[in-house]
């Protein structure tokens, strides 16, 4: 808790944001892009935005993996589970829309499908009724993955297999770099991966893109340093790799997980929501662990599903393009209550964590 109140030190953000205002370009616009979650909940949460001088601009990136997965697996995990299979999944990806329907909607027509708070409890499922077969809708950034790579390596029981939906978040940080018309300044990288992947991974952006890069951690003084480290670069004429979040994350990060996701999975092209095929961006099971491969086991593969309902802008949304009120769906057609788009799902998702801060100042 006093760490906690630290990081909310009114007086210190004061002085950052001063600093900010100090160092910011007067005329032309900078823009800088995070790809987490967590960091738009703290950032939309506190009202950072607001703070900031009009020629800093923080934008979202694909940083929700609820919001990323692509239809085509959801229509995978309900095929599944309409074979009469018991699908498990996190809280939020059951709503996830898939190309017809989501999950949810399949359990009302009378599809198996459990929500878990752990895999742990999927695997004491599975071990419970040994004349079902189950599968774990396995979704997530890295920070998720090395979890599936443990319960893969300790043999889970023959009833228990997964759909594989990880995705690595450095390919997707490539994809928008290469987005021309988004113009990028500077990355906010996610703390949580970072605490796993360490910052090699990140070496690429200020070397081959000189993009100013900050790892940062998700108080708002976490979010205001890395803007303003992110500034102080620019200023600079300079683009490196910089770790606000030393005390979380280590520059070789977890490498016990990384030996685990690496033992159990191989790394390969794979779609994103609405973003297209993206390079060794998606990790799947390697071949000697295939009979826990939910899509060879139960031959279920689908190579392409409706990403985006008719009018949803979850495309533009998740790579910053606009935001979430540009959408003609906000809070119309499309609320938390009644998602249409993937990223007014999960908790994680931008357009999820504007209508909930929206529904907060009304
Ligand atoms: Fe997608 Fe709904 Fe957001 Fe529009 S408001 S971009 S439909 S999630």
């Amino acid at each position: 808790m006093v760490e906690q109140l630290k990081f909310r030190d009114p007086e210190l953000a004061r002085r950052v944001i001063e600093q900010i205002h100090s160092i910011a370009p007067k005329k032309d616009v900078v823009k800088i892009c995070h790809v987490c979650g967590t960091h738009e909940w703290t950032i939309t949460h506190y009202g950072v935005r607001n703070l900031l001088p009009s020629t800093v601009e923080v934008i979202a990136g694909p940083g929700c993996p609820v919001c990323v997965t692509p239809a085509a697996e959801v229509d995978e995990a309900i095929k599944l589970a309409e074979k009469g299979i018991v699908v498990t999944c996190f809280g939020d990806v059951i709503r996830v829309p898939g190309s017809e329907k989501s999950l949810l909607d399949a359990r009302a027509n009378g599809a198996d499908i459990r929500v878990v708070y752990s895999l742990a409890d999927a695997v004491k499922m599975a071990l419970k009724n040994q004349s079902r077969n189950f599968v774990f809708f396995a979704i997530g950034f890295e920070t998720t993955a090395p979890s599936t790579a443990i319960e893969v390596l300790r043999k889970p029981p023959n009833n228990l297999s997964f759909l594989v939906s990880h995705r690595l978040i450095p390919p997707a940080m490539e994809l928008l770099v290469g987005l021309g018309d988004l113009q990028i300044d500077g990355f906010i990288a996610p703390g949580h991966v970072s605490t796993i992947i360490g910052l090699k991974p990140y070496e690429i952006f200020p070397k081959a893109y000189r993009m100013p890069t900050v790892i940062a951690g998700f108080e708002p003084l976490d979010v205001l340093f890395a803007i303003y480290m992110i500034l102080r670069q620019i200023k600079a004429g300079k683009a490196c790799l910089e770790n606000e979040y030393v005390r979380a994350v280590t520059p070789e990060g977890n490498v016990k997980a990384q030996e685990l996701m690496h033992k159990v999975f191989n790394i390969v092209d794979g779609e994103w929501r609405g973003l297209g095929r993206l390079p060794s961006s998606t990790l799947r099971l390697k071949e000697e662990y295939s009979r826990y491969d939910a899509r060879e086991k139960h031959g279920v593969k689908f190579t392409y599903g409706r990403d985006l309902p008719p009018g949803c802008q979850c495309h533009l949304v998740m790579i910053g393009k606009i935001k979430p009120t540009e959408c003609p769906l906000f809070m119309k057609a499309c609320t938390p209550q009644k998602p249409v788009g993937a990223c007014m799902v999960s908790v994680e998702g931008t357009c999820r964590i504007w209508a909930k801060v929206n529904a907060a100042l009304q």
